[in-house]
């Protein structure tokens, strides 16, 4: 068959695979994908997207007429099972409804709450047709074909590699989805930390090649992909086979893909303080298009926490990585994850965890309540009172909002070079990314999206930054990203003064906390 062509809004041809796709078709199949949770479920989501539109199936924005529906779920945050309970519960009727007008819907549960419940799910809720494991999303096709006659629940951890199975993403589906991408490096995770259900549902650490991951950013670049965030349950423990057969580190991958033409800004997450390795703080040093802007969680300050929640480093080794990072790179900006009311936690760890926040500064974090995993070691320990671990919650954020505010407002007059992602709410505004990951909508032409352009800081709204193009100086102007990043202007901006890591800190106790900030 010949490929099928179409006019671009420039008047020029290229194939396009969607109409090819289409000829195999009376109507494309209607695919409505629910994420929840993290920047994994993102990625899981649109490769999902892409191994099913060979198939015939085209995104939609509404489950209301969708024909397959996948909830893509998350086991991480509190009572993650009932929210998916509720939303089978809605997708029940919707399906019923559809049924009455002769139309089937397909409803799958995907990520790691059917890793850990598959069978349970199919027991509950029967009207889910497919229940699949975050190994096996390349088998999806094959899959549905099964669920047509029969319920399915597929949670093997499977032999062959999932990343060659699945389909790449087409050139038409990455420049939709924006100048931003994520690109997974690593699964999985060995580190057995008693609160988490990760090694659980997503099994041990496997890195993928090092040339893979190369070639998958080179084809994003080629659509316009910008920037490139790294992603792995543990991603500073890559330790994918690089093309001389050697194991190469996250730092050495870095420097790989810095090198692909158009990736001007390279980010990854999520770090575990053990796996900063010295070949990766290094990389923050010597290379402009790693931002510098790292999450690195600690989840406590305590570091009889820290032992009882295994993560096999202490307070003060975490306090030095932050060190070294600064001594790196000056202007690194730090968020992270805290967990309080961990079982057995007293005040006097509340106060060390308050006490590292001081002292690192950071520019935001995630603060969550503990509340147990089934099956994970914490959940069998004496639970905390849940007004104990509330009202530390509370005390928590406010410490963390108060290093927010203050790095924000260390923000203000200052100029950054700002990565331009998408429209704004009003007319005419545009809105970009800092170094840092704060959002600044500017107004600005949206021919801008796709970016880089120096934005001056002028008022902060609460945790929103808003800013003022400033006009390039001449000789960067006309450029093209991978030209100016070649030229070394990308990405500079004003340093931002460090705060002291342990020197001019007061003794931090939520009192003086709150005296520092008035
Ligand atoms: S390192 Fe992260 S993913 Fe691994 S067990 Fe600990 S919290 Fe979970």
């Amino acid at each position: 068959m010949t490929g099928a062509w179409r006019r671009d809004a420039a008047g020029s041809r290229e194939p396009s695979e969607t109409l090819e796709k289409a000829e195999h078709l009376t109507s494309p199949r209607k695919l409505y994908v629910k994420s929840f949770g993290c920047q994994m479920n993102v990625y899981d989501s649109h490769r999902m997207a892409d191994t099913l539109a060979p198939e015939g199936y085209v995104e939609t924005a509404s489950a209301d007429d969708a024909d397959l529906i996948v909830l893509n779920t998350c086991h991480i945050r509190e009572n993650a099972t009932q929210k998916i309970y509720s939303e089978l519960g809605r997708l029940r009727t919707l399906k019923d409804a559809a049924a009455l007008d002769g139309r089937r819907v397909t409803v799958a549960v995907a990520g790691c709450v059917a890793q850990a419940e598959g069978k349970e799910i199919s027991r509950r809720a029967k009207h889910v047709d497919l229940v699949v494991g975050p190994q096996s999303y390349h088998r999806l096709p094959a899959l549905l074909k099964r669920a047509e006659a029969r319920r399915v629940v597929d949670t093997e951890f499977a032999v062959e590699d999932k990343f060659d199975a699945l389909v790449a993403p087409s050139r038409d589906a990455t420049r939709k989805r924006g100048v931003t991408a994520f690109v997974t490096v690593q699964e999985g995770c060995d580190k057995f930390c008693t609160f988490c259900v990760v090694p659980y549902t997503r099994g041990v650490e496997v890195s993928r090649p090092a040339d893979k991951i190369v070639a998958e950013a080179a084809r994003l670049a080629d659509a316009g992909v910008r920037e490139i965030t790294l992603i792995g349950q543990n991603v500073n423990a890559y330790h994918g086979e690089g093309p001389d057969g050697r194991a190469w580190s996250l730092g050495r991958l870095l420097h790989r893909l810095a090198d692909i033409p158009g990736i001007v800004r390279l980010r990854y997450t999520t770090s575990h303080p053990r796996d900063m390795d010295d070949e990766l703080i290094a990389a923050h040093r010597d290379l402009p298009a790693l931002m510098p802007h790292l999450h690195l969680p600690v989840q406590s300050g305590s570091d009889r926490m820290l032992e009882a929640m295994n993560r096999h480093h202490t307070a003060a080794d975490y306090l030095k990585t932050i060190e070294r990072l600064r001594a790196a790179r000056p202007d690194i900006g730090f968020t992270s994850d805290f967990i309080v009311g961990f079982p057995g936690e007293t005040e006097d760890d509340m106060q060390d965890t308050l006490r590292l926040i001081a002292e690192v500064g950071y520019a935001s974090a995630y603060s969550f309540k503990y509340s147990p995993r089934p099956g994970t070691p914490a959940a069998d320990m004496e639970q905390l009172p849940e007004a104990v671990k509330h009202e530390r919650l509370q005390r928590l954020q406010d410490a963390i909002d108060r290093e927010q505010a203050a790095f924000n407002e260390r923000c203000r007059g200052r100029s950054f070079d700002v990565l331009f992602d998408k429209s704004g709410r009003l007319d005419g505004q545009i809105v970009g990314r800092t170094p840092y990951l704060q959002p600044v909508p500017v107004m600005a032409p949206a021919t801008l999206i796709g970016e880089i352009h120096k934005v001056t800081i002028t008022d902060i709204d609460g945790y929103s930054l808003f800013g003022t193009l400033s006009s390039l100086p001449p000789p960067e102007r006309g450029r093209s990203p991978s030209e100016a990043r070649r030229a070394g202007v990308e990405d500079r901006h004003d340093p931002l003064p460090t705060p002291p890591l342990f020197k001019g800190r007061e003794p931090t106790t939520d009192a003086a906390l709150k005296e520092k900030t008035i």
